[in-house]
């Protein structure tokens, strides 16, 4: 076990072409120091500084930028016999009064530049742009080391193709690219919905969902292979719907997709009319069927994935810094877990997401409204409410046994007891799905006279035949 860190989920990267043998013998020695110290997976692209010294490379997922949904204080999602890597950088970080650094945002591996040394290379960089720090300083001006110091390893950890930051970025355009965000800036109380592509080839079903929808919600999301099983995929889900009439929500995870994948997708959809585009880091496939895919599938997480897109909507560039000559339109979207970590946590996450480039959020799905009160708090501190739309998630329960589902098996949910109960004594099959209504209504009720909250976000997967009634009974839109 490493001093520093949770142990490592998967070995150190070997470089994609070997050094000579002298600078191998030496890289083999810095890996096994920063193994024993940090469970350092040589990325080649140390970012310690900026997570309390906790390497964000044992994480399952290698999240860079923050922690996952499913994460507990107790244990990782992925792998419940470790600690969550996330947590330990979280509360470390409060405990050195360091968490504000966690709002830079991380780069993604640069490939070329892991299974390789780094201590000679940062000299090699130290020497060539003559910056600083320079060592006699740390005794006669400290202040002025220390800013060098700062300056130094800013420019080494965000390479020029990347040159993150902890700054809010507001969308570089004025009219609203889509109809979901006009919508919102009209003020008005605005509802999506999830509908599930299908498991067959045909669209039929998506239209005939698109039927029941429209007219009630702005727009319709389309899950990208959650739960890490195969369906119809997202964009050609996106693009039957808005064949059929209705706007799409097209989710966008970065799970099993390389960078390149990511751009062409998201080029891809705006060259289809798909304007709105939720950015996601992906469930795990520890989650999807069998047999599971090799692990270590993310290439990069939502964070890296909303800034990358917004530098190429807003700067007309490509991360590897091509220029675009139609620029994309996207209004873009993250995901957020009201009830994951405690909301301080939950804060800082959101606002790495708002400042990368989230311009609209969807939650988890609520049920607990005063802990979900707790979270809109956290984000108000952090003046985010000026800055994003907040779209909570509902869903209306269908049975008893979806609500022990969701209850026991679903990471990220915070169902109380009293909800369970409530389904448990409603008697027959209608009697559960009218007591899930009701309590959907009751909650709608809340969720609209909150302050700071902009809409809903409606999952009634394999019943979305309720989300009319659901609008029509709660008013939304009449008041
Ligand atoms: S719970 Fe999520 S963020 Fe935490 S270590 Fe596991 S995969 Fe990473």
């Amino acid at each position: 076990m490493p001093v520093f860190s949770p142990r490592r989920y998967q070995p150190p990267f070997s470089p994609v072409q070997r050094d000579a043998a002298p600078m191998r013998a030496f890289t083999a020695a810095e890996r096994s120091i920063k193994g024993a110290l940090f469970g350092c997976r040589m990325c080649g692209n140390c970012i310690l500084q900026e997570t309390a010294f906790v390497c964000p490379m044992t994480c399952p997922k290698g999240l860079r930028n923050g922690l996952c949904g499913g994460a507990t204080p107790e244990r990782c999602e992925v792998d419940p016999t470790r600690p969550c890597t996330w947590y330990m950088i979280y509360d470390r970080a409060e405990r050195l009064g360091r968490e504000e650094k966690l709002l830079e945002i991380n780069a993604p591996l640069d490939g070329s530049r892991v299974g390789h040394e780094t201590w000679i290379d940062m000299l090699r960089k130290w020497r060539a742009w003559e910056m600083g720090p320079h060592p006699l300083e740390f005794f006669t001006d400290r202040a002025k080391f220390t800013q060098e110091w700062e300056a130094y390893f800013y420019k080494l950890r965000q390479p020029d193709w990347w040159q993150g930051d902890a700054q809010y970025h507001p969308p570089a355009y004025e009219k609203p690219i889509s109809q979901l965000e006009a919508h919102l800036r009209s003020g008005a109380f605005v509802a999506t919905a999830e509908i599930a592509p299908p498991l067959g080839a045909s669209g039929e079903i998506i239209k005939k969902k698109v039927g029941w929808l429209q007219g009630y919600v702005s727009a319709a999301n389309f899950t990208d292979n959650a739960s890490a099983s195969a369906r119809m995929n997202s964009m050609a889900s996106s693009k039957i719907c808005l064949d059929a009439g209705l706007e799409p929500v097209m989710q966008l995870q970065a799970r099993d997709r390389s960078r390149v994948v990511i751009e062409a997708d998201a080029m891809g959809a705006a060259g289809l009319g798909i304007h709105n585009l939720l950015c996601l880091s992906g469930d795990h496939h520890r989650f999807g069927p069998n047999p599971m895919s090799k692990p270590d599938q993310f290439d990069m997480d939502a964070v890296q994935v909303l800034w990358m897109l917004r530098r190429m909507r807003d700067e007309g560039i490509y991360l590897d810094g091509r220029a675009i000559k139609e620029r994309p339109q996207w209004f873009l979207g993250a995901a957020a877990s009201p009830f994951g970590a405690p909301p301080k946590f939950e804060a800082i996450r959101a606002e790495k997401k708002v400042n990368a480039g989230a311009q609209f959020i969807q939650t988890q799905p609520i049920f607990d409204y005063d802990r979900f009160l707790d979270w809109m708090e956290a984000l108000d501190k952090r003046n985010l409410h000026d800055k994003v739309y907040i779209l909570a998630g509902l869903i209306p329960l269908k049975s008893a046994r979806a609500a022990h589902f969701m209850a026991d098996e679903v990471p990220g949910v915070v169902l109380p007891a009293e909800i369970v109960k409530r389904m448990d004594a409603a008697g027959d099959k209608e009697g559960q799905q009218e007591e899930g209504v009701t309590i959907a209504l009751e909650l709608i009720e809340k969720l609209r006279r909150t302050p700071g909250l902009n809409g809903m976000h409606i999952m009634a997967v394999h019943w979305e035949e309720i989300v009319p009634r659901l609008i029509e009974e709660s008013r939304i839109g009449s008041q």
